[in-house]
């Protein structure tokens, strides 16, 4: 098997939410292990594996075109194949199966959501018999994380406790892609966590589709409060999770933003919409006011904490009146990071079947009126930041100016400063540095380096 992939250059195109990103650390892991080089660009690669996402209409168009676009590329000079490989995978795999071969015929192998593990066999057939191979299964008993990883970021790591998810909110096609939620054993979290921090890892992130209601098929009730404890006992120094689902919050949860050391101050809280009508139509089964108390539970425990959540603007019927419940809740609660979304139809889920009479321009004037709005909010809700010094976890150069570097702060924000003199930003990369703030602008802070922590 290693023998048909050695050697090959390969390249991973990701798209979608972090565990996909996850998945793509694994999969380059497993690819690397059997002796495939991994390349940063589509030309040079002998392999190209797409990790995909069907969460929203354009990702998915996307994801055909660019596929599509292979077609003519040509080979990498010295390739040992007499034709690139594509791989498709992911949700989209997952859900299209035989037609993405129909519709790409220069596709080699399609794979599902539950068996990244596959993807080195499927090529590996690929290449002998000359024809696609599609395999998607439809669940799975193993984790990914059992598989090797080539983690983006040695200091950072993503760990998923839980996959799939039972919520099926009317709009979204996870459930039907990612199947039924699966936790996996505390005891494999915990080891993994410990893993990571023995090696040096200083950040971990805790993955799910809903994470709050871990334990629950494995435990008879959800456990992720003990999680979080057992994770912080580990000794590692920023922990961070995603996603929570309000409804799923608890008061357990919460508290622990007030006791647990290494929890960051920051919380990703989706709320979708602030009508209760529109709520309701979602399947999302907590009204604004439910969702209000928590914000209120969660300041109460750690008055700093940052706040971020997802909105959908334009849901099947939804009016004025309720687009302005919406509007008053993101005023209220004050948000750090709002990501605004129009909603997208997807086939196959309960909200496609409805009907909806608002004309489009009328959906893009609530979402341009939003997004004023959370810009606002977020540019005054940095100024409290202005004077205080903040530790920066320090993630490479910032994307305009090498001179300048980007982290993230306990709070989730991205942090920018001068990198000092004899230093440079990739040396820095994964220590804390402490930034004196002095810029407080809508999408991140600045400021100057005043201490150096390794
Ligand atoms: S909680 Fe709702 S929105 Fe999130 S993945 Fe599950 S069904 Fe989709």
């Amino acid at each position: 098997m290693a023998s048909s992939l050695q050697d090959l250059t390969f390249h991973l195109v990701t798209f979608g939410c972090q565990m996909n990103k996850h998945d793509s650390e694994r999969i380059a892991g497993m690819l690397e292990a059997l002796g495939a080089v991994p390349v940063g660009s589509i030309e040079e690669a002998d392999v190209v594996a797409f990790i995909t996402c069907c969460v929203r209409e354009a990702a998915d168009t996307r994801l055909y075109g660019q596929v599509a676009s292979l077609k003519s590329l040509p080979l990498r000079p010295g390739t040992p194949l007499a034709k690139r490989l594509v791989a498709v995978g992911g949700c989209i795999g997952q859900r299209d199966r035989e037609r993405l071969c129909q519709e790409l015929p220069h596709v080699d192998a399609v794979f599902g959501t539950h068996n990244l593990g596959s993807l080195p066999q499927l090529l590996a057939r690929a290449i002998e018999q000359g024809k696609a191979q599609v395999e998607v299964l439809e669940a799975s008993d193993s984790f990914p994380t059992e598989l090797p990883s080539d983690r983006e970021r040695a200091w950072a790591a993503w760990l998923p406790i839980t996959i799939g998810c039972d919520n099926f909110c009317s709009y979204c096609i996870v459930p039907h892609v990612r199947g039924r939620e699966k936790s996996r054993p505390l005891e494999d979290v915990v080891a993994e966590a410990q893993g990571y921090v023995d090696a040096g890892v200083r950040e971990v992130t805790l993955l799910g589709q809903n994470v709050n209601s871990y334990g629950r098929d494995l435990y008879g009730e959800p456990r992720f409060a003990e999680v979080l404890d057992a994770v912080d006992a580990t000794g590692v120094e920023r922990l961070r999770f995603a996603t929570s689902h309000p409804k799923d919050l608890t008061d357990g949860v919460i508290g622990r933003f007030g006791t647990l050391r290494s929890l960051m101050p920051a919380l990703h809280l989706p709320v979708q919409s602030g009508s209760d009508r529109i709520l309701a139509a979602m399947n999302r089964r907590y009204t604004a006011e439910h969702y209000l108390s928590l914000v209120g539970k969660l300041r109460a425990v750690r008055p700093d904490i940052a706040l971020s959540t997802d909105v959908i603007v334009g849901f099947p019927g939804e009016t004025e009146e309720d687009f302005l419940a919406t509007y008053r809740l993101i005023e209220e609660v004050g948000y750090n990071q709002v990501f605004t979304f129009i909603y997208s139809r997807r086939e196959g889920t309960p909200a496609a079947a409805l009907d909806d009479p608002t004309p489009p321009e009328v959906i893009q004037e609530r979402f341009d009126r939003l997004v004023d709005l959370v810009q606002r909010r977020s540019f005054e809700l940095n100024q409290p930041y202005l004077g205080r010094t903040l530790p920066v976890l320090v993630e490479g150069a910032s994307k305009r100016d090498g001179a300048v570097l980007a982290g993230k702060d306990p709070y989730g924000s991205t942090v920018h400063a001068p990198v000092p003199e004899g230093r440079t930003a990739e040396g820095l990369a994964g220590t804390v540095v402490d930034v004196a703030i002095d810029q407080a602008r809508t999408w991140y802070l600045a400021g100057e380096v005043t201490a150096l922590h390794g």
